[in-house]
């Protein structure tokens, strides 16, 4: 049975990742291919179906198994109907993309919050293995999160669990994308940091400086770069302490952009969460290790729990 492989799609607001992938975790192609999301949703989805059923068939005339389809996708997700409910990057409104593709490729079909399924990968396969409470924590664009527990990520009632972006950490603070000022995204997501660099720096809007070169500044000791990414850590770390006064996890994991930033973030950062906590234990606050990969090992995972199987965790 070592010939079986699934099928596995990211699908992003400029690119899709793509893998066939096996059951212990083993990716064994991968391809790239353009969202195109300007040509709308219902060419983006015929452009999944064709990517997706072009690797079932690359699979069996490699002599490998196709045995089931995982497809992640950004913003609301209904996991349990596989109906991409909304997705501003993507085009998105009620595309039942888990029955069409179960009609186009005759494969079970699972389908997941890009998120989400990042978290999962990273919990099962990379810096959060082994220590079965997991909290993965993106901070690109915006912040979101995912609780994965002994290898499940939750869900919601609604679809939307982990937008721990949209945790009030500043009420008199920035306004969010949500509408509300204060939420932790609105200061300390890679866009906010730049923003409010150049917001204090005075500087023009055709050389924006990176949430990166923020970091960078502030370790080489310029002081408006210090203050800000200063402002950030913290802000992140109240978000943080939230997050652990609510699901008391083993291990908090950093992925996105931001994460890059590697020790610059991560040692202020676990100095500022060990300040917040008073009888909650610490969690390991650790980078992601599967960088840009995750969401597609993570859809990968999704849809092997679909048909039941489970045998990576043993192996690697
Ligand atoms: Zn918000």
């Amino acid at each position: 049975m070592s010939d079986r492989v699934v099928v596995a799609l990211d699908v992003g607001g400029t690119g899709m990742k793509c893998a066939l992938v096996r059951p212990d975790g083993v990716v064994v192609r991968t391809e790239r291919h353009p969202t195109d999301a300007a040509r709308g949703p219902a060419a983006v989805v015929g452009t999944i179906l064709e990517v997706a059923g072009g690797l079932a068939d690359k699979a069996r005339a490699d002599g490998l198994t196709p045995i089931a389809v995982g497809i992640a996708v950004p913003g609301v997700v209904d996991e349990a109907r596989g109906v991409a409910v909304w997705s501003a990057n993507v085009g998105f409104r009620d595309v039942p993309l888990r029955d069409l593709t179960v009609q186009r490729l005759g494969l079970p079909t699972a389908l997941g919050h890009d998120v989400r399924v990042g978290g999962l990968a990273e919990a099962r396969l990379g810096a959060g293995r082994g220590t079965g409470h997991v909290l993965f924590v993106a901070i690109g664009t915006g912040i979101a999160a995912a609780h994965v527990v002994d290898g499940t990520a939750a869900v919601g009632a609604h679809g939307a669990a982990g937008e721990i972006g949209h945790i009030l950490v500043r009420p008199d603070g920035p306004r969010c994308g949500c509408g509300r000022p204060g939420c932790l995204e609105a200061v300390s997501s890679a866009a906010a940091i730049g923003r409010r660099y150049a917001e204090l720096a005075g500087e023009t809007a055709d050389a924006p400086v990176t949430a990166a070169e923020v970091a960078e500044r502030a370790a080489a000791g310029e002081q408006l770069a210090g203050q800000v990414w200063r402002e950030a850590v913290e802000a992140l770390a109240d978000g943080l302490a939230s997050g652990q006064a609510l699901f008391d996890v083993a291990t908090i994991v950093l992925g996105g952009g931001l994460a890059q930033a590697g020790d610059l973030l991560l040692t202020p950062l676990r100095a500022a969460l060990h300040e917040r906590m008073t009888f909650h234990r610490e969690p390991q606050l650790v980078a992601a290790a599967l960088g840009d990969e995750a969401g597609c090992l993570g859809a990968a995972l999704l849809a092997l729990d679909a048909v039941g199987v489970r045998d990576h965790q043993e192996k690697r």
